[in-house]
């Protein structure tokens, strides 16, 4: 486990301990090392102060990224190590940053300001493992517990509150009995908050393999920062998302589909969520029926006519978790439908703008209105998508318009 770090990390550790320095792994990837899953990034913490970081890495490119919070990122050979001395981070009166951040001489120190206890676990190679809190004992236990006191930790900083319930999700953890009472109790601190950071949580925390349950256990929290949603069905929603992949468009769709349409995509825009991805879950939310009742290939075609093709998986998986019904047939007929490529959108008919405007079609909204009445009409079986049957039916539809 510590003898296959990247070379860049150990080389880093060893020249800061070299120079009389201590430098420690600390954070997320010890807990990730521990767990014997390959860290997303290498923290580390030192003794040395940001300007003798940067004075040791000198042959190397040095970006200082929050000297302010002691923390410049190393890049060696393309990796980056961001490197935060050791630090307390003193008073907190806006319940959201600290007042100052103070220098501090230990790891002990360091450690002690760190959210919860498997997160508040350093390693080197001459020490081993700095554990003050019993980060590893909860990690096998499974348990998420605040550093020191929960109410005072949630005071302090009410994102901590969200990062909890975010961890228990994605690792699949219990949450200790306190830390869960304090979370359940300072919920409201969670407007403090800003919505950016709200809605980064909430997607991961959606996309955990925990999410069914620990976000049924903190419904409350679920109510506070979605209150749009209609709390009779509440339950049986959050329960519905293990029954979906863990992607955030489907879990989405699953949690907001009780909300008509248009109010899942005033919640969206509210949470700042990506226009493309609140494009999709509108989309699964206003069609999650439709293939219940689409009984004919006119009816398929028409639904994709207005719906991403590419979105068809996830719709059929959405409507098997909502209303409990298989699908297994109708996906077998999407899937050849689909895989037959059939005329869908005005760009594939066989016959352009240039020669309805030769029958004289004028350009403009009369124009989009006759491509669309073709598109229908090949979808619906009147005619063929092929150039003469599009021609006699535009002469038509124009003698009488
Ligand atoms: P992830 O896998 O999500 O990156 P992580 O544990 O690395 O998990 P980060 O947000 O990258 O989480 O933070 C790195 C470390 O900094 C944490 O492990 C924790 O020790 C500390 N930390 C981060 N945010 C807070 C906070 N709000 N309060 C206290 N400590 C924090
Ligand atoms: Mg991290």
């Amino acid at each position: 486990m510590w003898t296959d770090l990247p070379a860049p990390v150990t080389e880093a550790l060893e020249r800061l301990n070299a120079q009389g320095y201590q430098g420690f792994l600390v954070g997320g990837c010890v807990r990730d090392l521990l767990r014997g899953v390959p860290p997303t990034d290498y923290d580390m913490t030192t003794s040395a102060t940001p300007e003798e970081v940067k004075k040791l890495f000198s042959d190397k490119n040095v970006v200082e990224t929050g000297v302010r919070h002691g923390t410049v990122t190393v890049f060696s050979r393309g990796m980056p190590l961001e490197i935060t001395t050791f630090r307390t981070d003193g008073s907190y009166s806006d319940g959201r940053h600290p007042d100052g951040v103070t220098f501090a001489s230990t790891i002990e120190e360091d450690l002690a300001r760190r959210d919860f206890t498997v997160n508040a676990m350093a390693w080197n190679p001459r020490k081993g493992l700095a554990d003050p809190f019993g980060g590893r004992e909860d990690l096998q236990k499974r348990l998420i517990r605040c550093v020191g006191e929960p109410s005072r930790r949630f005071d302090e900083d009410a994102l901590r509150i969200l990062r909890g319930v975010r961890f228990a999700s994605v690792l699949g953890f219990a949450i200790e009995e306190n830390t869960s009472r304090a979370i359940h109790a300072q919920t409201p601190l969670l407007a403090k908050v800003s919505i950016e950071r709200i809605s980064a949580e909430l997607a991961k925390l959606l996309c955990g393999a925990g999410a069914a349950d620990v976000l049924t256990a903190f419904r409350d929290l679920v109510a506070f920062l979605l209150p749009e949603l209609p709390e009779v069905s509440l339950d049986t929603r959050l329960q519905a998302l293990a029954s979906v992949p863990r992607e955030p468009a489907l879990r989405l769709a699953v949690l907001l589909a009780d909300l008509p349409p248009h109010e899942a995509g005033k919640l969206l825009r509210r949470l700042r969520m990506e226009n493309k991805l609140s494009l999709q879950v509108t989309a699964l939310i206003r069609e999650q029926r439709t293939l219940l009742t689409c009984t004919d290939t006119p009816c398929l075609l028409r639904l994709f006519r207005k719906f991403p093709p590419e979105l068809a998986e996830a719709l059929l998986t959405l409507t098997e978790a909502l209303h409990g019904t298989s699908m297994a047939q109708m996906r077998g007929r999407v899937e050849s439908l689909l895989a037959s490529s059939p005329c869908l959108s005005v760009a594939q008919l066989a016959v352009g703008g240039k020669e309805l405007m030769e029958l004289g079609i004028p350009a403009g909204e009369k124009m989009g209105e006759a491509l669309q009445m073709l598109l229908e009409g090949v979808t619906d079986g009147k005619w063929e998508n092929s150039r003469e049957a599009l021609l006699s039916a535009a002469k038509s539809w124009h003698s009488v318009c």
